[in-house]
């Protein structure tokens, strides 16, 4: 069956405008900056295509930079699009300059045949091979599958427009991108199978993306952001048991918000919910990082202390009692105080309901003896 190639072009951009049209739509409003970076993407690519085409007709130095460009740049938001997802990647500034680069040297060079052909292609590898490179790390088995997928399709890319960039550079069988050349066959029907399958891949990667916002939803507490109680019971097991295994001193403490029913009462329940926002933050601020806290009830917060045991648990009891009677008095207009209940496991101790249950007899020792106060379960 012979093909046409302008033919095969012509659907490979109508295929990209259409994704590119109907990404914004089944994702709906106020999606992720990660999916905003795709959906640029995926128009750059259209808009790319559509210029080569173009190029053929009119403009030719002009088209075809501006697709270079656009090309390049799909590159780009493709790559903030895994940074978002990923954490920082690798080489992001090499990949800027090559971006900026790859268009520039192509027009700059544009009536010296070879030289425009190889620079152009030659750098467009590069980037789709560091934004390939950008799939790797980190090894996280969930996000494993999209991510091969999306390296297939970017090093399939890659070895295409090595291909070209050799031929153009080095031979001179290769007239120009938009002939029926056999390289330029196989690379359309490569790309156009690269799209669909690097369009599946980006959406499963968003919808990964929602599902592990969902957790996070269900794990923390809408008002203050810190774990609620039941992912404070499930990490505060893990890290009992890992304390116990490892014979890690731990502490655990109780924390209530004195009279804060009297807050909400005369100051009025918005003035209760920055109070107790202020009271997370300054807990966040005060523990250190593989320490859990957790908002446990109303007013309610609980805390374990990993490699802490009872006098750091009180130390830490001083410097959160310092930060909140300063910051109180200084944000909310009144000063904020509360009772606390310290215990420690037995050694190889794991049961935190047991453990949380004694520093919580502690802390009604603390509010019966006058409040303001940590007591240590004894
Ligand atoms: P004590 O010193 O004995 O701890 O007295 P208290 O007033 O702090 O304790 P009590 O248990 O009587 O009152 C807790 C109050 O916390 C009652 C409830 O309306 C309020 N509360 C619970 N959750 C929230 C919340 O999310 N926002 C606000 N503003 N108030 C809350
Ligand atoms: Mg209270
Ligand atoms: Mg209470």
């Amino acid at each position: 069956m012979p093909l046409d190639f302008l033919t095969l072009m012509a659907v490979m951009a109508t295929n990209l405008f259409m994704i590119s049209a109907a990404l914004p739509l089944i994702m709906g409003r106020g999606v992720s900056r990660a999916a905003r970076h795709v959906q640029a993407s995926l128009l750059l690519q259209a808009v790319a295509w559509a210029a080569i085409i173009a190029s053929s007709s009119l403009w030719d130095q002009a088209l075809s930079t501006l697709s270079i460009a656009c090309n390049a740049a799909a590159q780009w938001m493709l790559y903030r699009a895994l940074e978002e997802w990923l954490g920082p990647r690798p080489l992001p500034r090499l990949l800027l300059v090559l971006v900026i680069a790859a268009p520039l040297g192509y027009t700059l060079g544009f009536g010296h045949y070879a030289w425009r052909v190889g620079w152009a292609n030659f750098l467009m590898a590069a980037i789709l091979c560091i934004v390939a490179r950008a799939t790797l790390a980190p090894v996280v088995e969930s996000s494993l599958r999209w991510r091969s997928l999306l390296l297939g399709c970017l090093l399939t890319s890659a070895a295409f427009t090595l291909a070209r960039g050799m031929l153009g550079a080095f031979t001179d069988q290769y007239p120009s991108f938009r002939t029926p050349h056999p390289v330029n066959l196989a690379a359309a029907m490569a790309t156009n199978v690269s799209l669909v399958l690097g369009t599946v891949a980006l959406l499963v990667a968003w919808r990964a993306e929602a599902e592990q916002k969902l957790r996070t939803l269900a794990m923390t507490d809408g008002l203050t952001g810190l774990l609620n109680q039941r992912s404070f019971a499930q990490q505060g097991a893990s890290l009992l048991a890992h304390a116990a295994r490892h014979q890690l001193p731990v502490t655990a403490l109780m924390l209530d918000v004195d009279h804060f029913k009297q807050i909400n009462d005369t100051r009025g329940h918005e003035a209760g919910d920055r109070a107790l926002q202020l009271f997370a933050r300054l807990l966040g601020d005060t523990c250190r990082s593989g320490d859990l806290i957790g908002r446990l009830g109303g007013e309610e917060f609980g805390v374990l202390l990993l490699h802490n045991s009872a006098p750091a648990g009180m130390a830490f009891d001083r410097r959160l009692r310092r930060r909140l009677h300063a910051a109180s008095v200084a944000e909310l207009g009144f000063a904020l105080d509360y009772s606390a209940g310290l215990a420690t496991p037995a050694p190889g101790e794991t049961d935190l309901a047991a453990l949380m249950a004694r520093a919580d007899r502690a802390l009604y020792e603390a509010k019966t003896a006058g409040r303001g106060r940590l007591v240590a379960a004894s």
